[in-house]
């Protein structure tokens, strides 16, 4: 491993930053505290800060030379609604809410970054550091850039880190082409004819429909993706009648659709349309799809850019230490969004072993500090790779 020893020699201090941050978790867009936290270290450091993009977001700027070349490194702040299961020190003070997705070390390793390039300056360009509210399923990286992020900070490219449990702690898993899956949520509304249960010729029946539905969005993915690629289709809730004796006139139907590539999700979403036409012609019932809002794309790693963040993590974490082309996640991420407007990669960190309930979203989910100094340098030779001074 070659870490960069000044960040190692500041592993004491990052830590106590990544469990002030751990104690004090909030929710998306109210990240208020850990916002300001930031912003006050980075000024500290000398680096200027633009605050209040998307809500709680804020963005550093550390320029040097002449080089028009100018990069961005993401981390995102925001906590989840858990009720957090731990008991040691660190431990969230807030009732109901917890860094389970380890966005408290993101944040951190990207501090711990921006203090050893803002004192060293070993690159010629600007490297932009982005803080990033709301990653939970609030879209936090899409008001950023409706905010005109790439307007007032035209980057070239754009790089992303998420800890990775069940990796091994100063891993790195890198992937070019899709490595998260896009998420849409659905409603759907089935009405029909109300009738007395012992005689149903007289009404048209929403449940059996619903059950119909539900088999029948299966087939979806299993009969008309192609295999090697990936989709889901989940429905996740059924609601329906509240008697013995009573067919109900009206079943509602909820659920997610997952795909790792923008084709595969038009032609998923197109099918669900298509069955719950069908359905409801042979059913002879009325059902009505609506897909909610917050849609997330899919993650799709560019090749150059995924080629340069191996070389530089396998300069820091060493050799067979990086793993190139782990299975993708269907899980979905919303630096997608950065990447529907600019080149870049999103890597895997390794966490460590996922005993205890050390997972992501567990409410024993804890960062692994052995993380923070490779995930910190590694921010460091990636900017100073890009950035090479001539
Ligand atoms: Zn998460
Ligand atoms: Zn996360």
């Amino acid at each position: 491993m070659k870490l960069v020893p000044e960040i190692v020699a500041r592993q004491a201090e990052l830590t106590r930053i990544r469990h002030d941050i751990h104690a004090h978790p909030e929710l998306a867009y109210q990240e208020k505290r850990t916002s300001a936290l930031v912003a006050e270290r980075l000024k500290a450091w000398g680096i200027e800060v633009h605050e209040g993009l998307g809500g709680t977001g804020l963005v550093g700027v550390i320029r040097n030379g002449n080089s028009p070349r100018m990069i961005a490194l993401r981390a995102d702040m925001d906590a989840l609604p858990i009720e957090e299961a731990n008991s040691f020190a660190h431990r969230s003070q807030h009732a109901g809410c917890m860094h389970a997705c380890g966005h408290d070390g993101h944040t951190t390793m990207l501090l711990g970054a921006a203090e050893y390039l803002a004192s060293h300056r070993d690159f010629d360009g600007t490297v932009v550091l982005v803080f990033q509210p709301a990653e939970e399923g609030q879209g936090g990286a899409a008001a950023m850039i409706a905010d005109g992020f790439f307007e007032r900070f035209p980057v070239q490219s754009i790089y992303g880190m998420h800890n990775w449990p069940g990796m091994p702690a100063g891993h790195f898993g890198i992937a070019p082409g899709a490595v998260m899956a896009s998420a849409d949520r659905f409603d759907i509304q089935i009405t029909g004819r109300g009738a007395h249960a012992a005689m149903p010729h007289q009404g048209t029946d929403t449940v059996l429909a619903g059950c119909q539905l539900v088999s029948s969005l299966q087939m979806i993915a299993a009969r008309t993706v192609d295999p090697l690629d990936a989709a889901v289709v989940s429905v996740t809730q059924f609601h329906a009648g509240d008697a013995y004796n009573v067919m109900p006139e009206r079943a509602a139907l909820a659920g997610t659709v997952r795909a790792l590539g923008p084709q595969t999700r038009d032609f998923v979403l197109a099918s669900v349309q298509r069955v719950c036409d069908g359905i409801a012609a042979a059913y002879g019932v009325g059902i009505e799809l609506s897909w909610k809002g917050g849609y997330y794309p899919a993650t799709i790693n560019t090749l150059p850019e995924a080629q340069v963040c191996r070389e530089v993590a396998e300069a820091v974490a060493g050799q067979g230490k990086v793993e190139w082309a782990p299975l993708p996640s269907m899980g979905a991420e919303d630096f997608s969004f950065f990447l529907q407007h600019r080149p870049g990669c999103y890597v895997w960190l390794g966490n460590g072993p996922t005993e205890g309930g050390c997972l992501l979203h567990n409410p024993s989910y804890d960062f692994n500090d052995d993380a923070l100094v490779v995930g910190a340098s590694y921010w460091v030779r990636l900017a100073e790779a890009l950035l090479k001074k001539a």
